[in-house]
């Protein structure tokens, strides 16, 4: 029995308010609040009638603190789930304390003006003494542990599939597999086809920012940082077949080199085409993927917020993307002084997911564990106070629950190896 705030209606949003549907038992009411009210009002609609869950909607700008916490005192929820952007992350936690509310995401904290100067000072120190560019990393959102822990809340971070699955992935790895993890390697394949020469899966704004940055990889107790899709690898990928992959910076390696400190290497790997890559390279080229606002015909405008209006919006390639996405982490280490190595990961179907949920699967992959991570935090089984990531609980009962409700593991016990 409980009341849950979704801030958020879009690709991610869908998904995880339709399968918090299915769970009716837990997810008792549940209020979808986004910036554009007709999106949630569109969703309740589509929704009436096949669920439960009593839903209601509301309007939302969430980087007002203000207008989240009136929303909050006026719908009194158990848990606020942000699935809007990473950009609203501060401001809904700033609310989420102010009104003693339970806290969850899926992405970690990068701010919208990457140009401001009172942020880029302190983004440009960390780059110095951390070592790595990206615009996203946790420190934005650590710094609030003490609040919720002094509040007796607990904020989950990252509950998504990459961030989130794959620390439960490698937290269970750790509980079942090993005594001592050497190497990680977090492998995300999309071996979807959506027909178009260029699209992205999810927010093109977030998705191009992250593929378009200096990748990095967590070595030895530091970061090593490499130009932007200069590592490449090949994988044969159970269900998918070869496909070329790439490292990439990636939020979840900067937690788990926390969090599994004995881990000597984690480095992230992502699948891309040909075209992909080419269409990215040529829109870098040109300035499309700046967010530093320029003038044309006498009003400024973003470029990389222009290029969103132009691109497929993601939630439409539900019907017209086939085939699999493959998602998982590759362990070394030692178990009863014996070297081993171990491979745990789900194959997602695009066509499946659009039948179950109308949309494809990358969406799927990413609200699926949201729902799963809020189910953890509302049935009591995640309950440590403070700011925490996925890694930080019990994996059992979260990948019990993906294996439920759609995202069942696989596992071998003798993997292909990334060199
Ligand atoms: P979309 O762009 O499809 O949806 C974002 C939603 O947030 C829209 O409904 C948008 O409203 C709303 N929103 C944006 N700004 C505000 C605001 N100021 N106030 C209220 N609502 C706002 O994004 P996705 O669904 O693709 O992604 C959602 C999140 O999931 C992102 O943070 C993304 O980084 C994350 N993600 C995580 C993954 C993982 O594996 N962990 C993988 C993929 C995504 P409007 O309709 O008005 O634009």
């Amino acid at each position: 029995m409980s009341k849950v705030l979704v801030i958020g209606c879009g690709g991610v949003a869908n998904v995880a308010i339709r399968k918090c549907c299915q769970v009716s038992e837990v997810f008792t009411e549940l209020c979808i609040a986004s910036r554009t009210k007709s999106k949630c009002d569109a969703l309740a609609a589509a929704l009436k009638g096949k669920t439960a869950t009593k839903l209601t909607t509301a309007q939302v700008d969430a980087d007002k603190v203000e207008e989240v916490i009136a929303l909050i005192k006026a719908y009194q929820p158990d848990l606020v789930m942000n699935i809007a952007l990473p950009y609203q992350d501060l401001t809904i936690m700033d609310a989420c304390l102010a009104c003693g509310v339970n806290y969850m995401d899926t992405a970690n904290y990068e701010p919208e003006d990457t140009e401001d100067p009172a942020w880029r000072a302190i983004y440009e120190k960390r780059c110095k003494e951390a070592g790595f560019s990206a615009y996203f990393d946790y420190s934005w959102q650590w710094a609030y542990r003490k609040k919720f822990e002094d509040a007796g809340l607990t904020a989950l971070l990252g509950c998504g599939f990459d961030p989130g699955v794959t620390q439960a992935y490698c937290a269970y790895a750790k509980k079942h597999e090993f005594d001592e993890i050497d190497t990680i390697d977090i492998l995300d394949c999309n071996g979807g086809d959506h027909g178009y020469a260029f699209a992205t899966n999810f927010n093109p704004e977030v998705n191009l920012r992250e593929v378009s940055a200096p990748g990095s990889y967590w070595e030895n107790g530091h970061w090593v940082e490499i130009p932007a899709m200069s590592v490449k690898r090949e994988y044969d990928f159970d269900k998918v077949g070869r496909k070329d992959m790439y490292l990439l910076h990636h939020e979840e390696i900067e937690s788990l080199a926390a969090n599994i400190p004995e881990a000597k290497r984690i480095r992230f790997f992502m699948t891309f085409g040909q075209s992909y890559l080419d269409h990215m390279r040529c829109l870098e080229d040109v300035g499309m993927l700046s967010t530093a606002p320029v003038l044309f015909e006498g009003r400024e405008i973003v470029p990389i917020k222009f290029l969103k209006a132009l691109l497929p919006d993601p939630a439409s390639l539900g019907p017209r993307t086939h085939g699999k996405t493959n998602i998982g982490c590759i362990f070394t280490g030692r178990k009863d002084g014996q070297d081993k190595t171990y491979y745990i990961y789900n194959v997602c179907d695009h066509q499946e997911c659009y039948k179950e949920v109308e949309s494809q699967a990358v969406s799927y992959t990413t609200g699926v564990p949201a729902m799963c991570g809020a189910l953890m935090l509302l049935t009591g089984q995640w309950t440590t106070p403070g700011v925490h990531t996925v890694e930080e609980f019990d994996p059992d009962p979260f990948l019990d629950a993906l294996d439920k409700y759609g995202l069942p593991r696989s596992e071998s016990h003798a993997p292909a190896l990334v060199d």
